[in-house]
């Protein structure tokens, strides 16, 4: 782990090789939870982005070519140097992105299982194969990489998304330049040592840093075959925009604002112990994280006292704290956004504030952090600015409803569809919700729905600009093309070989193995 004093230059990764990054603009690196510099990003230039490019381009040549069973070894490899060093690259999250350190650990050991997930990719990227079209004739379907993909993370998930681009984008073949957020980009710098420990071909991964100028190489590259990106609304119909001139594929998750429902049936304890996980978890910084409390009219006053009640003893400070629930947000920008969403909710949507996170009062070492404690209001209808907004941020918003329907029309009406859960007993309100919330992911007593690796995961709506979720058979489809081969055959000569055929299949089997290749 970096010593307090060290300053973190974060570099790029070309060639297997770390950058000079001196002679490029820079930008500074912040620790949120002290508010203190700590470093500086390189802010790669379009060259710097075509070099990665042409790198992957080159190394794609023979990495495609690897065996599959090689391309998994090294993933295998990659999830044992990330278990061996798990600690530190947690550290490194709870560092610049300031994710509490015990969600960074998750975090973490979540990309863990996602590479065991991707070790399998010999088993996952099989094709399909009908036999006997015709007599002679067989159909089938082959999955192969094709070329270059560009991926953009966003500030709030440096490892996860990593894990949901890089293993399957390389497991199927590809090559990949990864860009990550430029306010948290320290952990693929250890990554970047971890690919170089495991002997991974210089090439299959680049790692460029910087805002989004660098991305503005990748549309009109022929060598580019597919974008994908993590971040908001705005910026994946951005890429969508460019990549869909460029005729290139893209997989964008966008943004979110999940609801979370209380029926009067509500399991109390299960549902006050989600509740703190999904709206104060990473702050409220995740695009699964519980936004709009939706509570049923019988049960409204009692929950909504309890969850007041619980938000008050949730603890906030230094992201390193292991005494203390919740980090911060990731800039003063961030923090002055969500501060200004409170004072849009409070004078002009005219919600009840019951409980103010504003300008909270820390302890000298941290006073410079960027924090919001947890923040509720009450009286919140769908129409307000702070129901529509994506605060992300410990913000909830309290509605009170007699009818489910009601609810769930006003999650139809949404722009945006990522996650949605419905605290219950009843298998009635159960089943028409998974069937009616339209969104990409809903949860069932479950503050947090976020599929298991082996699943996809994704939005729907704004919330997912394309077609293809992450991880799972749709990371797979994304970073494979298939190709789908007709073969017919005959035998070399006639007679011959038909006769040998007839007699071997008339011998004793376990199996009817008769043939049936036309005479
Ligand atoms: P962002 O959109 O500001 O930035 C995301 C990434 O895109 C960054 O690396 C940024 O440098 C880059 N970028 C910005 N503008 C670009 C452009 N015009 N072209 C190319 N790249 C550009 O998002 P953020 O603030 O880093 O992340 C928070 C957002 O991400 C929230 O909206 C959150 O809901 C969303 N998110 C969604 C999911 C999901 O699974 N749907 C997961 C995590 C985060």
């Amino acid at each position: 782990m970096m010593h307090p004093s060290e300053f973190i230059q974060i570099r790029n990764f070309l060639d297997g090789e770390w950058q000079d990054s001196e002679q490029r603009e820079q930008m500074p690196l912040y620790d949120p939870s002290t508010g203190k510099q700590i470093g500086q990003v390189p802010l790669s230039t379009q060259q710097d982005s075509t070099a990665a490019i042409e790198s992957c381009h080159e190394a794609y040549g023979t990495w495609r070519c690897a065996s599959v069973a090689k391309r998994a070894a090294f993933i295998f490899d990659m999830r044992q140097a990330m278990k061996d060093n798990h600690e530190d690259l947690a550290q490194s999250i709870a560092l610049d992105q300031a994710k509490h350190i015990s969600e960074a650990r998750g975090e973490v050991q979540r990309v863990i299982q996602i590479l065991e997930t991707a070790s399998g990719i010999p088993t996952l990227m099989q094709g399909e194969t009908v036999d006997n079209i015709a007599g002679n004739i067989v159909g089938r379907v082959i999955k192969q990489p094709l070329g270059v993909f560009c991926g953009v993370a966003p500030f709030n998930f440096p490892a996860l998304v990593f894990g949901w681009f890089i293993p399957f984008c390389i497991g199927t073949g590809n090559t990949m330049v990864f860009k990550p957020s430029p306010l948290s980009p320290y952990f693929m710098q250890k990554m970047g040592a971890i690919f170089n420990d495991i002997g991974l071909p210089p090439g299959v991964i680049n790692i460029i840093n910087g805002d989004h100028v660098p991305t503005l190489s990748w549309y009109d590259d022929p060598r580019v075959a597919g974008i994908c990106m993590v971040g908001s609304s705005p910026t994946a119909k951005k890429i969508a925009e460019a990549a869909g001139k460029a005729g290139k594929r893209t997989m964008l998750l966008g943004g979110a604002k999940n609801y979370l429902v209380v029926m009067e049936d509500v399991q109390m304890d299960i549902w006050i112990e989600d509740f703190i996980h999904s709206c104060y978890g990473s702050a409220g910084q995740r695009c699964l994280s519980g936004s709009i409390v939706a509570i049923h009219e019988d049960v409204h006053d009692q929950v909504l006292e309890k969850i007041v009640e619980a938000s008050r003893k949730v603890t906030y400070g230094s992201a390193m704290d292991p005494e203390v629930y919740m980090g911060p947000v990731i800039s003063a920008e961030a923090r002055d956004r969500i501060n200004g969403m409170i004072e849009i909710g409070r004078l002009e949507d005219r919600a009840t504030l019951v409980l103010d996170g504003r300008d909270p009062d820390m302890p000298p070492d941290i006073k410079d952090g960027y924090y919001v404690a947890p923040t509720i209001f009450s009286d919140v209808t769908a129409d307000m600015q702070i129901a529509r907004t994506e605060i992300f941020g410990p913000v909830v918003s309290v509605m009170k409803f007699s009818n489910l329907d009601d609810i769930l029309a006003n999650i139809q009406a949404q722009p945006v569809g990522n996650g949605a859960c419905i605290f219950t007993q009843n298998l009635y309100y159960t089943e028409k919700f998974i069937a009616d919330a339209n969104v990409g992911m809903v949860g069932v007593n479950v503050g947090v729905p976020a599929p298991h690796p082996y699943l996809p995961f994704g939005g729907i709506k704004d919330s997912l600009i394309g077609t293809n979720k992450v991880q799972g058979k749709d990371g797979i489809d994304f970073f494979t093309q298939n190709k789908i081969a007709t073969v017919r055959f005959s035998p070399p000569s006639a007679g011959r070989h038909r006769a040998d055929i007839r007699t071997k299949a008339a011998g004793p089997q376990s199996s009817d193995t008769r043939s049936c290749v036309p005479d």
